[in-house]
C-alpha cells in the first residue's frame, strides 16, 4: 500500500528549541498560517544535518511539514532571514526575547495569525537593523494592544470629559485617564505625564517611518512601556475561550 503523506509549507519564526532523544529536537515555531506550533526536527543534532543551520532561535525559515495533528515533522527547512546582528549580540538578543516571550503567550495554536506575525517580524527586522529600540519596542506593544482590542484611544478625563493636556493619572482597570482636578483617593490610579499621552497618540496614528522621527526619552519610554505591559498582562489573566494555550 502506498502511503500518501500530504505536506504543508509555511514561513516560520523559530521561537524555541528543546532536545528530544539522542539527536532530535522539538522546535516551537510561529507561523502566519498555523500560529504557534510544536514540530519535530529529526536528526538535527547529528553532524552534517541538512536541517541544522536553518532552525536556530530567532531565525526565519521556510519549512515543509508533514500533516500530522500532534507533532508534525520538518522535512525541509530553508533559511530566509538569519538576523545575524541580533543573534551575535547579547543585548539585541535579550531585546528580541522580550518580543518573542510576549508573542508566545499571546498566539494561538493552529490558527492563522497573519497580522501578529507581520508586526512581530517587522519588530525583529527593525531590531536587527538597529533602529532606536524605544521606537521599535513601543510600536510593537502598540500594535499588539491594538490587535488584542485593548488599545488606549480615549484621551479625555473619565469624570469631567475634558481633553487631557497636562500631567494626569490613568485608571488602571479602565484604560482611561483622569485629570488632576477629578482625582480622588478611592480610585486605583497611577500618575502619568502629558508626554505619555503624546507618545501613545503618535503610536496610535502613525506608521513606523513617522514614529521613528520621534525622539522618545528613556524615562517617557519606560512610562509608556509600563502602561502597555500592564494592559497586556491583564489581558493574559482574562479567561479567553478560544485560547486554550494561555
Ligand atoms: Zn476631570
Amino acid at each position: 500500500m502506498v502511503r500518501i503523506l500530504c505536506m504543508q509549507k509555511t514561513l516560520a519564526i523559530i521561537l524555541k528549541k528543546q532536545n528530544l532523544g539522542e539527536t532530535d529536537r522539538i522546535i516551537t515555531i510561529f507561523s502566519p498560517v498555523f500560529g504557534k506550533k510544536r514540530v519535530v526536527a529529526r536528526a538535527v543534532r547529528k553532524p552534517l544535518s541538512k536541517l541544522a543551520g536553518h532552525l536556530d532561535t530567532m531565525m526565519v525559515s521556510q519549512l515543509i511539514l508533514t500533516r500530522q495533528d500532534d507533532l508534525p515533522k520538518i522535512t525541509s527547512a530553508e533559511l530566509v532571514e538569519s538576523f545575524d546582528n541580533i543573534r551575535s549580540s547579547f543585548t539585541l538578543l535579550e531585546k528580541s526575547f522580550a518580543i518573542t516571550k510576549i508573542i508566545e503567550r499571546v498566539i494561538l495554536e493552529d490558527i492563522s495569525q497573519q497580522t501578529i506575525f507581520q508586526f512581530t517580524l517587522d519588530a525583529l527586522t527593525r531590531l536587527d537593523e538597529q533602529y532606536a529600540w524605544n521606537n521599535v519596542w513601543l510600536t510593537f506593544l502598540s500594535n499588539l494592544t491594538d490587535e488584542l482590542g485593548i488599545s488606549i484611544t480615549d484621551f479625555t478625563c473619565l469624570n469631567c470629559a475634558k481633553k487631557i493636556q497636562e500631567d494626569a493619572a490613568i485608571i488602571l482597570s479602565d484604560r482611561r485617564f483622569i485629570c488632576n482636578s477629578c482625582l480622588h483617593e478611592r480610585l486605583q490610579y497611577k500618575k502619568i505625564s502629558k508626554n505619555l499621552i503624546k507618545v501613545i497618540q503618535v503610536l496610535n496614528k502613525n506608521k513606523f517611518d513617522y514614529v521613528l522621527r520621534l525622539q522618545i526619552p528613556d524615562i517617557v519610554a519606560k512610562e509608556v512601556e509600563e502602561v502597555y505591559l500592564r494592559e497586556i498582562t491583564q489581558w493574559f489573566n482574562k479567561p479567553w475561550q478560544h485560547y486554550s494555550a494561555i
